[in-house]
């Protein structure tokens, strides 16, 4: 067993966990370890593994190559029902035919057999208090809303007081105001329960708003780990610039360790990554928030000049984009104030930002 038994503090440990279908590599030699308590998101496009790396460490699928280890025991070939796990899935998959306190009680049963009936009682009361949704526990699931259904799915799995709990695009079927409200929710929950989560979307807003860190992952493979800030200002690559947030990415060419030259000649400031080399081709990414109009007359060390051809007023900001020679259309972010003056469509703007917000990402 390559490497033994994780510290005592990770729950999860996954150790170049793979998984191919014939010629298909459905996950590539994944490692991550979650430390108890932590709320972890695998984000992705569709196809990028993120269900499949959850299934093996439920047990429903079993990996190619590589280990799992589960709050400190070797557990890669060890069933589902072994593993101490909750599982969560879009569709609530409440039994129709019970009402919601006969679904709640349903596991309890199952699992401690001969727990009096008055104990089962206070513990599904307990979890309908913890959900807000005391009330509902004489209805079937037919008559409550899909974000109450899913409350109770998320309260179902609870009582098992599973050690991990993993949680497959658990709100895809929602609308929208009510995934924002459900993520506060399960976070909120995370929180007060200490449980360890794991947790898949596609959904980069979703991910950024819940999660302690986010594994990105793209064809199988994990792109980068890490906290969201980590992601959003200090991607690694153009897919993650890309895929969290907005990113005005403008192409350049390394001068030295802290200077590049951008499309058009301009020589602009920012840390280049050790191991780059002058000459190299590189692109600049800087956020849309990052970035301001400037003054007449006004310089700053990174700048570019170009036409504005649209922007979008969005309720608390309007987005300018700007059109620049040589280079990519420009996004810029602007708060929004009454009566405040917006500039023109056609008009020239000079844009600048600080060296300390551009990121040198490898071409
Ligand atoms: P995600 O959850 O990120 O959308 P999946 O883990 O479901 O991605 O799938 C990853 C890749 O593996 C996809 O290309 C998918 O088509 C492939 N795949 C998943 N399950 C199977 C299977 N049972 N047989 C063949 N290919 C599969
Ligand atoms: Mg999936």
């Amino acid at each position: 067993m390559a490497g033994g038994a994780p510290p005592a503090d990770i729950k999860l440990s996954i150790r170049g966990v793979a998984k191919t279908y014939g010629p298909i590599t459905a996950l590539a030699e994944a490692s991550l370890e979650m430390p108890e308590g932590e709320f972890l998101t695998l984000l992705g496009p569709s196809g990028s593994g993120k269900t499949t790396l959850l299934m093996i460490v439920a047990g429903l699928t079993h990996p190619t190559a590589g280990e799992v280890w589960i709050g400190g025991r070797h557990a890669t070939y060890e069933p589902p029902n072994k593993r101490d796990i909750g599982v969560v899935f879009q569709n609530y998959a409440l039994f129709p035919h019970l009402t919601i306190e006969e679904n709640i009680a349903f596991p309890l049963r199952m699992r401690m057999r001969g727990t009096p009936t008055a104990q089962v009682a206070d513990e599904v009361k307990r979890v309908l208090d913890i959900v807000q949704l005391a009330d509902v526990g004489g209805r079937l699931p037919k008559e409550l809303s899909g974000g109450q259904q899913q409350r109770i799915a998320l309260a179902r799995c609870m009582v098992y007081r599973p050690s991990i709990i993993l949680m497959d695009e658990p709100l895809g079927a929602l609308d929208r105001k009510l995934r924002d409200h459900m993520q506060i929710e399960i976070k909120q929950l995370h929180k007060t329960l200490g449980i360890t989560v794991l947790y898949v979307t596609h959904d980069q807003d979703e991910a950024l708003a819940m999660s302690d860190r986010i594994c990105l992952m793209n064809h199988g493979r994990i792109e980068q780990l890490g906290t969201p800030e980590e992601l959003y200002f200090r991607p690694n690559s153009e897919f993650v610039a890309d895929f969290l947030g907005e990113s005005n990415l403008l192409p350049a060419t390394v001068l030295g360790v802290d200077a590049v030259r951008a499309a058009g000649g301009l020589l602009m400031r920012a840390t280049v990554p050790a191991g780059m080399t002058a000459g190299q081709a590189v692109k600049l990414l800087v956020r849309p928030e990052s970035v301001r109009m400037l003054a007449p007359g006004e310089t700053v060390q990174n700048m570019v000049e170009g036409t504005l051809i649209e922007s979008v007023f969005g309720g608390g900001t309007y987005r300018h984009f700007v059109s620049v020679s040589d280079g990519p259309t420009f996004s810029v972010k602007q708060f929004t104030a009454r009566g405040q003056a917006v500039p023109s469509i056609g008009s020239t703007l000079r844009l600048g930002w600080e060296p300390g917000d551009t990121v040198v990402l490898g071409a």
